[in-house]
């Protein structure tokens, strides 16, 4: 693809956007960025790029620049049924999604993640794997490092281990995944989604491009996964009920494989893993197979491997250990954004959980909630928006409280426990009633727990 002196519109203004625009730039072309949303948030970047010679265009999505453009380039976030956008195409203009690009200049081999669990974790850890087993990899996507701005540094040596979300799926035309993996899906973003089928759609193009000689790694034990697989690839399973048809799979609270030539091997002990709850087991699972079959591994790699599982602490956000104050320990899961990862928080604990709940509604149902809240869940805390509907939801499933504030939910929290028990913050919600993203959110909890460590 040549971009010299080619007129490019970027059309959104966040992190993919801004590294698509960088990049394009960079290769020659003639670069407008172009938001609906005003500057404000986003200057200190927007300075930067100016002065390498890229213009901007804020406020509003002006018919003019999308028709006088040679290339449209659209960020993961921007709706692709955009009106000016759908002129553009008619008039000829060539649109392309920040990840349809990257995949087409990028070198070397590709990991991509996806899955409504599960995926920064799974693409985290098979990162750690990939560089353990000896390795060059870059890891981004959805996650950390947009793909656009990693491109400079693949080489037909690296492995791009990407975590793709379902709005970056839906937009790809031949990007090609040497290895697949789907970690679950579970109805989510069906804000954004105009259902379900729509979703497991763009979930699905994941297999779109493979080959024979690639690979698809799915969780056996989730049909909508299995049911969708259609691809070209070899298909690996993994399964954390036991081996049934799995190649990764859970025998006596252990990982073993098949993967590696000779027959089954033990990875693993469920007690040598740092992560809790069996949603991490499957996510370890997920790592193992796309690194084993993508680097064609055989057991003498098992050392290093388990090496690797077993120093991995974790994602932050995703159950992460804040501080035991007088016997209560706080995690923080405020990735937990919707009802099933909240499940998987509570699940990883035995009982004793003081939840905090609630947020900005995705049109969740969160009576789903009430047997393991019945089983484990000694009071729930709510904040946020949803506050009445969850509350209306959970009749009766145990005591409730409301919190105006993170900080006050956090006071109530620890009122609630006592030693031995667990507040957990698993809001099932998003998180933009109260905070700028869940990661502002996560924080704001740990702040507030920091600030009881010092009371003490
Ligand atoms: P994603 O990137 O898909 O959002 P994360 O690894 O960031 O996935 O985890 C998001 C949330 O889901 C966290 O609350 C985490 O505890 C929970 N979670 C992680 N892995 C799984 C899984 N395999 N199944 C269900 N929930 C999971």
């Amino acid at each position: 693809m040549e971009f010299g002196g080619k007129r490019v519109l970027v059309v959104g203004a966040a992190r993919s956007g801004m590294a698509a625009a960088r990049l394009l730039q960079s290769r020659g072309a003639i670069v407008t960025v172009n938001d609906s949303q005003g500057e404000d948030h986003l200057s200190s970047q927007a300075r930067e790029l100016r002065e390498l010679g890229i213009s901007f265009a804020f406020g509003a999505h002006n018919p003019s620049l999308f028709i006088n453009a040679d290339l449209i380039v659209l960020s993961p976030g921007v709706p692709a049924n955009l009106a000016e956008l759908e002129a553009a195409r008619r008039a000829g203009i060539k649109t392309i999604s920040e990840v349809e690009l990257s995949g087409l200049l990028l070198k070397g081999r590709l990991i991509g993640i996806t899955g409504s669990n599960g995926k920064t974790t799974t693409t985290t850890l098979t990162g750690e794997l990939m560089r353990s087993a000896g390795a060059r990899v870059l890891v981004g996507g959805n996650i950390g490092a947009p793909l656009a701005a990693l491109l400079d540094d693949s080489t037909d040596e690296t492995w791009t281990v990407a975590e793709l979300s379902s709005f970056q799926l839906e937009t790809i035309d031949t990007m090609r995944v040497n290895v697949a993996v789907v970690t679950n899906i579970s109805p989510d973003h069906l804000d954004r989604h105009a259902s379900f089928d729509d979703y497991v759609a763009a979930k699905k193009k994941i297999f779109l491009n493979q080959k024979p000689d690639d690979w698809a790694v799915l969780n056996a034990k989730d049909p909508v996964v299995t049911r969708m697989f259609s691809s070209d690839a070899r298909k690996v399973l993994f399964d954390s009920r036991g081996m049934g048809q799995a190649d990764v799979y859970l025998k006596n609270d252990r990982i073993f494989t098949t993967l590696f030539k000779g027959g089954e091997a033990e990875v693993i002990s469920r007690a040598d893993i740092p992560l809790r709850g069996m949603h991490n087991v499957e996510n370890i699972m997920a790592s193992l197979g796309a690194t084993i079959c993508a680097l064609g591994l055989d057991r003498e790699a098992l050392p290093t491997l388990r090496d690797a599982i077993k120093s991995f602490s974790g994602v932050e956000h995703r159950i992460e250990f804040v501080a035991e104050i007088n016997g209560v320990r706080y995690y923080n899961d405020s990735k937990a954004t919707n009802v099933d990862s909240t499940i998987k928080a509570l699940e990883a604990f035995d009982g004793g959980i003081v939840l905090i709940l609630g947020g900005k509604d995705k049109g969740s149902d969160y009576s789903v909630l009430t047997p393991l809240i019945r089983e484990r869940v000694k009071k729930v805390i709510l904040i946020g928006a949803a506050s009445s509907k969850i509350e209306s939801q959970l009749q009766g499933a145990c005591s409730m409280s409301r919190a105006d504030s993170m900080e006050h939910a956090v006071r109530l929290g620890k009122q609630s426990a006592q030693p031995g028990d667990t507040v957990l913050l698993a809001p099932a919600c998003a998180s933009f009633d109260m905070f700028e993203n869940y990661e502002h959110r996560g924080r704001v909890f740990k702040e507030a727990v920091r600030s009881l460590v010092k009371e003490n």
